[in-house]
């Protein structure tokens, strides 16, 4: 079979399972550019049970992008806190604020210029230019890698430069005009629904035909896989400070991995230090002020994309000092039952759990 009458015979079929088979998604009831532009960002790297309360929250506060850009940034991360990832919301912020500036209030629709706006890369500009404004734009997350490594039989790592550049120019090729942003997202769902990373369920795929890893019984040697390296592993011990029935907060400066946050203040502890030594440093540092480090409250361990955390929380107490933003952007003393008004990464929301917990069997 020639290439051309493959690929038309895959897209036609891909496109009639979606017709019948399509989940039923908040985003896919909608034509709003701004709203598919949300869900795109927060699909990324989360599962799309754990989106959909985020996504209905989040528009029901901000519906457009005009609120979003008016919105601050504590609000926007607080719809976010628990969807990981903060350096999204953040983008989302900023870049709403340059459609505002620079484009009018409107979502730009071509992909050159989607990728000139914060947090927006291929795949993302991919994605919008396809399912919000029907252009003739390719796309590939990790669904539609598996998929098509599968169906041409891909070799190789598949996040290898120049395996995704196949990936990519096979994608082009296939993306119709006219039907792009459906097909766009049939490759996805036939991914997630069928095309599974283990036990892939080609019983019932609509592509099983044209399928180059199915036809050598090979599904499961495609994407090549690459042994994981082991992440490291950190110790950070944090203090849950009181004074005078007050806990004190901190906010995490702007950039960088959980930029905007608020947590419990604390630390990388040292190989050559204890934990509580490390606490007392890192607060000192951090707010300059002394502590008493009290018992033990919880153990967290948390995983990061690229690194683990092990995170002993210590009940502690303000000895001498008032504090002063030295490493952090601003500080509270909030009264235990108000924690939950402030945006906290999901390890710290861990320990507020505990505190809940506690109190509940002590009340
Ligand atoms: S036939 Fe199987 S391996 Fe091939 S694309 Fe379909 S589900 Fe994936």
């Amino acid at each position: 079979m020639k290439h051309k009458e493959r690929y038309a015979q895959m897209r036609k079929a891909l496109l009639g399972w979606f017709a019948e088979n399509a989940r039923d998604l908040p985003w896919r009831r909608t034509r709003d550019p701004y709203a598919i532009w949300v869900s795109e960002i927060m699909l990324q790297q989360t599962r799309v049970q754990a989106v959909v309360p985020y996504y209905e929250r989040f528009l029901k506060r901000l519906p457009t992008i005009q609120t979003l850009a008016r919105a601050r940034i504590d609000t926007v991360l607080k719809l976010w806190e628990g969807l990981g990832y903060y350096s999204r919301a953040r983008n989302l912020h900023r870049a709403a604020k340059e459609i505002v500036a620079q484009f009018d209030g409107h979502l730009p629709t071509t992909r050159e210029e989607l990728l000139t706006l914060p947090g927006v890369g291929r795949y993302t500009a991919g994605a919008i230019a396809s399912i919000a404004f029907g252009r003739r734009e390719p796309l590939v997350d990790g669904n539609v890698t598996r998929v098509l490594c599968r169906l041409f039989r891909i070799e190789g790592d598949s996040k290898d430069m120049t395996v995704q550049k196949r990936i990519w120019a096979l994608a082009e090729e296939l993306v119709p005009e006219g039907h792009a942003g459906q097909f766009n997202q049939a490759m996805m769902e036939l991914g997630s629904e069928l095309c599974h990373p283990r036990d892939p369920k080609c019983g019932d795929c609509p592509l099983s035909h044209v399928c180059e890893a199915r036809r050598h019984r090979e599904q499961s040697l495609f994407p090549t896989r690459v042994p994981k390296k082991q992440l490291p592993c950190y110790t950070v011990v944090v203090g849950v400070i009181y004074r005078k029935g007050r806990i004190l907060i901190d906010k995490r400066k702007p950039e960088g991995l959980l930029g905007g946050l608020w947590e419990f203040p604390g630390g990388k502890k040292r190989r050559d230090e204890s934990r509580a030594a490390a606490l007392r440093r890192e607060v000192r540092e951090e707010l300059a002020i002394t502590i008493r480090v009290g018992p033990l409250l919880a153990v967290v361990d948390h995983a990061y994309s690229h690194f683990r955390v092990h995170i002993p929380a210590f009940e502690c107490t303000s000895v001498s000092g008032e504090p002063r933003c030295i490493a952090c952007d601003d500080f509270k003393w909030v009264r235990p039952r108000d924690l939950g008004r402030y945006a906290f990464p999901a390890a710290n929301h861990r320990i507020i759990e505990i505190l809940r917990s506690q109190k509940k069997r002590h009340s």
